[in-house]
């Protein structure tokens, strides 16, 4: 990963926070230092080696070599959105894992180490609109264009999950969960690389992820799933229900 996920992680950050770390790149610091805190940032889970088939023959024909691409390791994106294919991880002859590869025995990424086989062994996927919305916006944070998990956009979010599970109950649970195409709330979190405890905070109380790709993935929810979804209570009806619930229980409390 290194600094080529710099802008997805930075896309997440408050503005003092992107200032401060920017400002480490600047002067220069130890680049050990800076990688230890922006991998702090990041999900631990590291992944296997991906390459899309297509990606490896295009470079291949355009350059001689092939460039490994830091959108196929993260760890929720299963597909390329160049070519909409699924990703390999392993040969599908022998089934040795596949690695970077090495340039200088003419061993290119998608080529088996082991018996030299190009065939190789994509990896299971069901698309859903959640991967959908999902792998749009990673790609698009890798660029810097992803404003909707900046803090200011995602606050509208999680205020608008808090509320909604105020009203709805484990509704909006189940909403997410069948966004992602999947049965129980820790697979669709399996979907995104990010901890359930972490999605369910946001979604039920409306507490700030921890992770980038939390962030991601509750953005992506947000802006595909909820909201422009029909049928969902609208945001003052909301308010005006929760102002009189707040003030039935103060009358309650204070025999009004
Ligand atoms: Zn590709
Ligand atoms: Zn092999």
């Amino acid at each position: 990963m290194k600094f080529t996920s710099l802008p997805l992680i930075v896309s997440t950050l408050t503005e003092d926070r992107e200032k401060a770390l920017l400002s480490k790149l600047n002067v220069r610091e130890p680049a050990a230092a800076v990688l230890d805190e922006v991998k702090a940032m990041t999900y631990r889970a590291t992944t296997k080696f991906r390459i899309c088939r297509s990606c490896v023959e295009a470079d291949r024909f355009q350059y001689g070599l092939a460039f490994a691409r830091v959108l196929h390791q993260i760890p929720g994106i299963r597909t390329c959105s160049t070519h909409d294919l699924l990703l390999e991880t392993a040969c599908g002859d022998c089934g040795k894992e596949y690695d970077f590869g090495d340039s200088r025995r003419g061993i290119l990424p998608g080529r088996c180490r082991g018996c030299h086989s190009e065939k190789g062994l994509a990896m299971g996927h069901d698309r859903s609109p959640g991967y959908a919305a999902f792998s749009d916006i990673v790609m698009r944070g890798l660029l810097g264009r992803a404003p909707e998990v900046r803090p200011d956009r995602l606050l509208i979010a999680l205020e608008r999950f808090a509320n909604l599970s105020a009203a709805l109950g484990p509704d909006l649970v189940k909403m997410f969960t069948s966004f992602w195409g999947v049965d129980c709330f820790q697979k669709a979190c399996d979907c995104i690389g990010a901890k359930p405890e972490e999605i369910w905070r946001s979604l039920v109380s409306g507490i700030q992820p921890v992770s980038v790709f939390g962030a991601y993935g509750l953005a992506s929810f947000y802006e595909s799933g909820v909201k422009n979804a029909p049928g969902l209570p609208a945001e003052d009806v909301l308010n005006a229900s929760i102002r009189a619930f707040v003030l039935a229980q103060k009358r309650s409390r204070f025999g009004w």
